[in-house]
This record gives structure tokens, sequence and C-alpha cells, in this order.
């Protein structure tokens, strides 16, 4: 697994303390609608998938959050100068980032080759970790363990119970 231990440095103010970065992934090449100031870099920790959009990063602001239990499908795509991590993911609603406008399949694009497949084989694997526990104990969808079911904060991607308003990590509204 490659770590840029420069983009660890760069999404501090963003990862928690006990957070432990496993993959960086920077856009290298400009797909459509892509731009070289730009780049995207994905990250992905034991505990989620962060996308950094660099362009206001200054701003610790214009990130994504995704819980990788909320991905539904991964898929990759190799172009001829770049690769696409394209994933599906459920109950995700934002009006900006990758899944904007109610699109249903978010691309990454304008990685490299090796970048692409290795973004897609570990959000593959994470998918095939989260799945093995729903057929343990846990159903799938929305859990109901007599707690009642839970959400998910769209921001930092902690669980609450679905009756809370506000994330109690890091205060978001929920719902
Ligand atoms: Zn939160």
């Amino acid at each position: 697994m490659a770590v840029d231990q420069g983009e660890v440095q760069a999404a501090k103010s963003i990862l928690w303390p006990d957070e432990k970065v496993e993959l960086t992934v920077t856009q290298r090449r400009v797909g459509p609608g892509g731009s070289m100031a730009t780049p995207t870099t994905v990250i992905t920790t034991d505990k989620r998938l962060i996308i950094l959009n660099r362009a206001s990063l200054g701003m610790r602001k214009d990130y994504e959050v995704i819980p990788y239990r909320q991905i539904t499908s991964v898929r990759l795509e190799h172009g001829i100068i770049s690769s696409s991590v394209f994933i599906r993911v459920q109950g995700y609603d934002r009006d900006q980032g990758l899944l904007k406008n109610g699109k249903e399949e978010g691309e990454i694009d304008g990685l490299r080759n090796n970048d692409a497949k290795e973004l897609a084989d570990y959000l593959s694997k994470r998918q095939e970790q989260i799945e093995q526990v729903a057929e343990g104990d846990e159903p799938q969808g929305q859990m109901d363990n007599g707690m009642g079911a839970y959400v998910y904060c769209s921001k930092c991607g902690t669980k609450d119970n679905a009756g809370a308003k506000f994330c109690s990590k890091c205060g978001a509204r929920l719902g």
C-alpha cells in the first residue's frame, strides 16, 4: 500500500487521532472537466474513505467522507492515458462532490493505472469484509438491534442512533 506522508500531513485536521491511513491516491492526469490546478486526493483509512479537493484544501473544508459500509459497488475502468474508479454509495446525498446532483455512480478519474487498481482493490476488499460481518449477525441496510436503527454522519462517518439530531463526533446536523 502506498501512503504519501505529505498527503497525510495535509489532511491532518480531518483525520481522527486514532485513525490509520492505509492508502493515498492523487489524481495525475486531467480527465474531461478536470483541471491540473485542482487534483483530487483520495485517502483510505482503517475507518472511512476521504476525498479531498485540493482547490480549497487550505480551507480544510472541501472534502467528503464516505463510510465503507455505504459503498455498494466499486468498478475500475482503464483508459488509454489514465484510469478511473467508479463507486456507488447508498444513502449519500450531497449537492457537490463525487455524487453531486443525485448521480448514482461517482467517478474518481485521472488516476495512474496502478493507483486506480490499488484503490479499487482496497475498496472491494473493504466491501467484502463488511458483507462478511453483515452475514454474521447483522441484517443488511438499516440495522435494528433493539436500540433502534442507526444513522451515519455524512460529514465524518460516525455512527449515531437514528433519533440523534446532531453528530456526536463532529456536530454536523444529521438526517
Ligand atoms: Zn460527524
